[in-house]
C-alpha cells in the first residue's frame, strides 16, 4: 500500500507542533521525499521511515522552508552508510543552486560519498519528474516568487493522485495539473505575492474538479475554523486543514 505521509504543515515560520511543509510517499518499493525544510532524519524517524529505503528527493523550489534541510540529509544519509545512489529531482535553477550550496559545504572532499545525480524537470507544460514501482510523478511550474513546481503523485496500483500546490499563487497550470485529483494538498499561507489564501486554494480545488482539499503551508497560528471555511466559500467539497504526521492512502 503506497501513502503520503505529511512531515510538516507550517508555512515559512514551524512551531514545536508544525515543522515547514514537506512530506514523503512511502510505497511498497521505496520512499521519495518531496523538499526538505526541516532535518529530514528526524522527520522520517518521527514517521517511522528508515532513511535508508529513501530512492529520490524531490525539491519544489529554493527557499529555506522547503530546502534548508538538504545538507544535513546528505550528510545524514553518508554518515549512516549509504551506499546506493540518490537522484535529486527539480527544475533546473532549483538543481543548480542546491548543487552550489553542497558545493560551498565541500561536498566533493567527502571520502566514499554515495552518487548524487541530479535530473532536471522540465519548465514547460506537464512533465515526468521521476517514475519509481511505486509511483508516477509530475510537475508543472506556477507562480511563485522563485521558480517552482507543483506536483501530482499517481499510484501505480490503485491509480488514485494527490496533487500538491507547493508555494504559489492561483495559475491554470495548477488547475491542469490537479484535473480530478482524488485529493489536492494547497497551501495557504495567505494572498500575498506568490501565495494562494484558503478561499483561493478552494477556488482552484473547484476548478480541477477534485475529490477533496486539504490546507497545508498555512500560518500555525491561525484559526482552523477559519480556514476551513474560507476554503469553503469557493469549493463544495470536504475541506480539512493537514496536520503533521497524517497520511494519505494512495
Ligand atoms: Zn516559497
Amino acid at each position: 500500500m503506497t501513502k503520503l505521509v505529511i512531515l510538516g504543515t507550517a508555512w515559512v515560520i514551524p512551531d514545536k507542533k508544525h515543522e515547514n511543509t514537506h512530506m514523503i510517499v512511502q510505497g511498497d518499493n521505496g520512499c521519495v521525499l518531496i523538499d526538505s525544510g526541516a532535518n529530514p532524519i528526524v522527520s522520517l524517524e518521527r514517521a517511522g521511515v528508515d532513511p535508508h529505503r529513501l530512492e529520490a528527493l524531490v525539491v519544489t523550489h529554493f527557499h529555506p522552508d522547503h530546502i534548508s534541510g538538504v545538507p544535513m540529509l546528505l550528510l545524514n544519509l553518508w554518515l549512516i552508510g549509504r551506499q546506493q545512489p540518490l537522484s535529486v529531482h527539480g527544475l533546473r535553477s532549483t538543481l543548480d543552486k542546491v548543487e552550489a550550496m553542497m558545493t560551498l559545504y565541500e561536498w566533493t572532499e567527502w571520502p566514499q560519498f554515495y552518487p548524487v545525480t541530479f535530473e532536471k524537470v522540465s519548465a514547460f507544460g506537464e512533465s515526468l519528474v521521476l517514475e519509481t514501482q511505486d509511483v508516477r510523478i509530475l510537475a508543472a511550474s506556477t507562480h511563485h516568487l522563485v521558480p517552482s513546481i507543483a506536483l501530482r503523485i499517481i499510484s501505480r496500483t490503485t491509480g488514485r493522485s494527490i496533487a500538491y500546490s507547493s508555494d504559489t499563487s492561483p495559475c491554470d497550470a495548477l488547475v491542469r495539473l490537479a484535473r480530478g485529483a482524488d485529493l489536492l494538498l494547497h497551501e495557504a499561507s495567505g494572498a500575498t505575492a506568490g501565495h494562494s489564501s484558503a478561499a483561493m486554494a478552494g477556488a482552484i480545488a473547484r476548478l480541477a474538479g477534485v475529490g477533496r482539499l486539504a490546507l497545508i503551508h498555512y500560518d500555525v497560528k491561525a484559526s482552523l475554523d477559519e480556514l476551513i471555511d474560507e476554503a469553503h466559500s469557493t469549493f463544495d467539497g470536504p475541506v480539512t486543514v493537514t496536520h503533521d504526521l497524517e497520511e494519505f492512502d494512495l
